[in-house]
């Protein structure tokens, strides 16, 4: 992705913490009758696309010669965050919900950093980080305006590998909204350049079992309220409230875009319906393939639509092979 440093707000003469994030595939494959491009950023080097934000985030972290970092994550940031402290030299401190599947938290702790797992939810993570910052720097994928600006280069990337063109939607889940406002900045700043005439509609994606945003969309407010999360698959896009809703609706609004949210069942067909086109993602990001199936259904599945396939199924594999167990019996007894 430091192929377009000139566009990063980072010292001209610093040297990134790179472990060759970005440029993922851009692969098209047909979806029903439709045909739409996957972006494979499951292929980053941790396995998420948190990888795009955490090497700007490190990379200014060393900038300021900060040498221990802190952060807070439902797993993927995390385990991205320590992989890219490992490789700058600092000391990292990670804390995740007690539930974050064991792929995330072996990974993070087997990059050297402190994993600390708190009893509770999403929520009481963040107020023991934001308690332990004190102290600490706060490398904070969420909090971070930093982090946005390494997303925003996926925007970037989709519009070169479309060979300079401007998709017409964009799909991608949604939880604090990192992909939503990235790919916002960084379609609104080749527009500002004069490269594309106008944003492609961002379709943003949650859970129904926790979607905040869906739910203001909805009534259409001006604002995000929080919800009470119920379980889910997607552990990756829960968040009852983003701290930037306002900023999120906005940009969905302003690109002509929307937000859906995606029952239980869906999810899972919609992993199933990736994994036999040869892509196998978390539970997470299979969100956007049951969102294909909506706007599909809806009939407005049409132009040039990109999902945007955020983390893999590696990591993930104790959910998937329950979901699998629970519903495909006719599977061998190992997986169950
Ligand atoms: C973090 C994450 C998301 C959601 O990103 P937000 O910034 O919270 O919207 C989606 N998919 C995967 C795999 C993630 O790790």
């Amino acid at each position: 992705m430091w192929r377009y440093r000139e566009a990063l707000p980072i010292q001209a003469n610093a040297s990134p913490v790179t472990l060759g994030e970005g440029m993922t595939p851009l692969i098209e494959r047909t979806w029903g009758r439709h045909s739409v491009h996957f972006k494979l950023d499951y292929l980053c080097p941790s396995g998420s696309f948190k990888d795009r934000g955490n090497s700007i985030l490190v990379t200014n972290a060393t900038e300021m010669e900060i040498d221990h970092v802190l952060e807070d994550s439902s797993g993927n940031a995390g385990a991205s965050m320590a992989a890219y402290a490992a490789a700058a030299g600092l000391r990292c401190d990670v804390y995740v919900p007690e539930q974050t599947s064991p792929g995330k938290v072996t990974q993070a702790a087997a990059h050297g950093a402190h994993v600390a797992k708190i009893v509770g939810n999403r929520r009481d993570t963040a107020i023991a980080a934001e308690k332990a910052a004190d102290s600490v720097y706060y490398a904070s994928h969420n909090w971070n305006p930093l982090f946005l600006e390494g997303v925003k280069t996926v925007a970037f990337e989709i519009w070169e590998q479309l060979g300079w063109q401007r998709p017409d939607q964009v799909v991608v889940p949604a939880g604090y909204g990192s992909l939503i406002l990235g790919c916002y900045l960084g379609f609104s700043l080749l527009k500002e350049q004069g490269l594309i005439a106008r944003l492609p509609r961002l379709v943003a994606v949650q859970t129904a079992a926790c979607s905040p945003l869906a739910r203001a969309w909805a009534a259409g407010w001006n604002d995000v309220p929080p919800v009470e999360p119920e379980p889910t698959m997607a552990e990756g896009i829960v968040c009852t409230q983003p701290l930037r809703g306002q900023a999120l609706l906005k940009a969905v609004r302003t690109s002509g875009g929307e937000i859906l949210a995606i029952e239980e069942d869906a999810i899972w067909q919609g992993l199933q319906d990736l994994a036999s086109s040869g892509f196998y993602v978390e539970p997470t990001s299979a969100v956007v393939a049951a969102a294909l199936d909506l706007l599909k259904n809806e009939g407005r599945l049409h132009g040039c639509t990109v999902a945007v396939l955020s983390g893999t199924g590696l990591k993930a594999t104790d959910k998937i092979t329950r979901a699998l167990a629970e519903r495909a019996p006719e599977l061998p007894k190992e997986l169950h």
